[in-house]
């Protein structure tokens, strides 16, 4: 018989698992009982979908068989089987479905002890058998196949005997050492409280042969006496999660119930169990998780709820059921109005499963919104995970989903040191400040020292710090919030000053016309204009983009989409009381070479604090130089 090589990440895993001194080895039956549910599952929804195919639900069951003399445990399910091939595929590479994410993360962390919180599949029978042996036939084949394994070295394949479509694992267990107890794995009362514990929500009977006793028939009544015997006895109570009333589930549930499901080793950071009643009813059981999976911005991601019709899975991803602003929540959703019978496409324009997304939207953004006003340390982990979810949420499909979005958005504000809600800094404005002020650039620390914020915060006034390139996409669609409108403070006129203070300003660059044209000759083509300001505070100059666009966005622009990037404009603003602007004006008589050297010296200043980049830094270098010498 040939005997086959596992992959080499299989073998890794494997090697984790015989090895493997987690002292959770009992979350093995989970995994095997969870395959073989998920085998019944495909097996009921290919009945669904395939007219050819019939399978009486009723008869559907996982068994489990003790033999202690044979020291094999053995898990049973009549689901769809595998043939040949998929025995081999399946069971010699870990590569599949969720395995891989666990695989991505083991190859990152190496640590053992996320084994028990994982769903590590199939393999983890290797922590507490020395073999393991798998009998299956497929659904409409003749023949079956045993596949067997000690972990070590490789796996065989042979032909074997079954009666009915279905598999059997079966393990045989490690020999007890003085710290592991193997055997108990083969105990009654051990197997029933694994069952309970980690597996009673399975929507199929889990069964087992227990012994009870009973009265002696015939025996009297004053001196009863008792026997033993055996009888199957179904251990879960098969009633799923989602289904069980609030009360009665245990926060602990909740979770264990989130990582088998969607191979998430971190703890969900809300749990949102709800029934809707109406032209529609369901019962949903969301996850908003603490962490992206690793495919998350990737093309194979594939977001959407599980849909189930009264406990039957009709829908592995349905996407249509998530907007894409919430497409980083887990859970499922099980309604009885919808049909059985329904196929994948009809089910995409079903009318009733709109009204279920309607709501489960409607649900997600209020708890959304009832952790960011009591549970704010959650919400912000969560927020530094998926805050762009719903920042594109906001800014796509022109601003049509802002509603359910806007309101959940924070930023970090210059005046408080934190993260804050629009609605927080709106009702924190000062008295006569009539704008929403933010500017970006790459850190809160660097955008607070600009003379812009400077001046606004002297004012009394915040200033939102964006540092996330998509930031400013937000202002651009939603143009006001709470009827406030936004100003860019880096681009737009503060609105800080009087008509009078204007018309200061304006006098005073035309007293300065001729120093104004001298600095714009000195600077040439670097700058587009120079004009004065009133704005800069201590600052003698500062860099502002033309109308239009931020620097922030050219350079996001030229990032990603380099083809559309085109330089903005750079207007050179000059601080007239400012007493090194007042010198240089001074030297453009007498010694113009020199003012012409500091019309260039500040140019490049101004361009740095805008964190922009200097064209030619050595040609900086030695003007500052220069000027040091005198
Ligand atoms: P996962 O369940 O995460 O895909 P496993 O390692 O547990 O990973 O199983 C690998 C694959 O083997 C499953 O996806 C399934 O195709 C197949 N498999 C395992 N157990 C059974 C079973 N009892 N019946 C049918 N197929 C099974």
């Amino acid at each position: 018989m040939e005997r086959k090589q596992f992959q080499a990440e299989s073998k890794r895993l494997l090697d984790l698992m015989i090895h493997s001194i987690y002292t959770h080895q009992e979350i093995f039956l989970r995994e095997i009982i969870s395959n073989g549910s998920d085998a019944m599952d495909k097996l009921a929804y290919t009945a669904l979908t395939d007219d050819k195919v019939s399978v009486d639900r009723e008869k559907l069951a996982i068994t489990i068989t003790r033999d202690p003399q044979n020291r094999t445990l053995t898990v049973s399910d009549n689901g769809i089987g595998m043939t040949k091939e998929e025995m081999e595929e399946n069971l010699g590479t870990i590569c599949k479905s969720g395995s891989l994410s666990f695989k991505q993360d083991m190859e990152k962390t190496e640590d053992v002890d996320i084994i028990g919180q994982f769903g590590v599949g199939f393999y983890a029978a290797f922590m507490v058998a020395d073999k393991v042996t798998v009998i299956s036939r497929k659904y409409g084949e003749d023949s079956a196949w045993k596949w067997e394994s000690d972990g070590e070295d490789g796996y065989t394949v042979e032909p074997a005997e079954r009666e009915t479509a279905g598999t059997d694992v079966i393990m045989t267990l490690k020999a007890d050492t003085e710290e592991e107890k193997y055997s108990r794995f083969l105990e009654e009362y051990e197997l029933r409280g694994l069952v309970k514990k980690y597996s009673d929500y399975i929507r199929y009977p889990i069964r087992m042969e227990v012994s009870k006793s009973r009265l002696k028939e015939g025996c009297p009544e004053d001196k009863p006496e008792y026997e033993s015997y055996q009888e199957m006895e179904t251990l879960n109570s098969m009633v799923p999660l989602w289904q069980r009333n609030k009360k009665d589930v245990t926060q602990e549930e909740y979770e264990s119930f989130y990582r088998e499901k969607f191979f998430d080793y971190t703890k969900p950071l809300r749990t949102i169990h709800f029934s809707a009643e109406g032209t529609v009813s369901f019962k949903a059981l969301l996850y908003i998780p603490g962490r992206a999976p690793y495919d998350f911005n990737t093309k194979d991601f594939k977001a959407g709820l599980q849909l189930y019709s009264s406990g039957v899975m009709i829908m592995e991803n349905c996407g249509d059921l998530l907007p894409e602003h919430f497409r980083f929540v887990r859970g499922v959703v099980d309604s009885q109005d919808l049909s059985l019978n329904i196929s994948r496409e009809m089910l995409q324009h079903d009318r009733q499963l709109r009204v279920i997304a309607k709501g489960v939207e409607k649900k997600i953004k209020s708890e959304l919104k009832a952790m960011l006003e009591n549970d704010r340390e959650n919400y912000e982990k969560f927020y530094g995970v998926f805050n762009r979810q719903l920042k594109f949420g906001v800014a796509g499909e022109y601003g049509v989903h802002k509603e359910a979005t806007q309101d959940l958005l924070m930023f970090y504000s210059h005046k408080q040191g934190k993260l804050i809600t629009l609605q927080e800094y709106v009702d924190a404005m000062a008295e006569g400040q009539e704008k929403i002020y933010y500017i970006s650039g790459e850190s809160t620390q660097r955008l607070g020292k600009l003379p812009q914020v400077q001046t606004l915060d002297n004012k009394g006034y915040d200033v939102l710090l964006f540092t996330d390139e998509v930031d400013e996409f937000i202002p651009q669609t939603l143009q006001t919030y709470a009827e406030k409108s936004f100003c860019n403070a880096a681009t737009e006129d503060l609105g800080l000053q009087s008509e009078e203070e204007k018309k200061e300003i304006q006098e005073k660059a035309e007293e300065l016309k001729g120093f104004i044209t001298f600095v714009k000759e000195s600077l040439g083509d670097q700058v587009k204009e120079v004009r004065l300001s009133a704005n800069l505070g201590d600052h003698p100059v500062a860099m502002v983009p033309g109308p239009g666009m931020s620097f922030e966005m050219e350079k996001y622009m030229k990032r990603v989409n380099p083809d559309m990037a085109f330089p903005v404009d750079r207007i050179l603003e000059l601080n007239p009381e400012h007493p090194l602007v007042k010198a240089m004006e001074g030297a453009m008589t007498e010694e113009p070479e020199k003012a012409r050297d500091y019309a260039k010296l500040l140019c490049c200043q101004a361009q740095l604090m805008a964190e922009l980049p200097l064209e030619d830094p050595v040609a900086y270098t030695d003007l500052v130089c220069r000027l040091v010498q005198g």
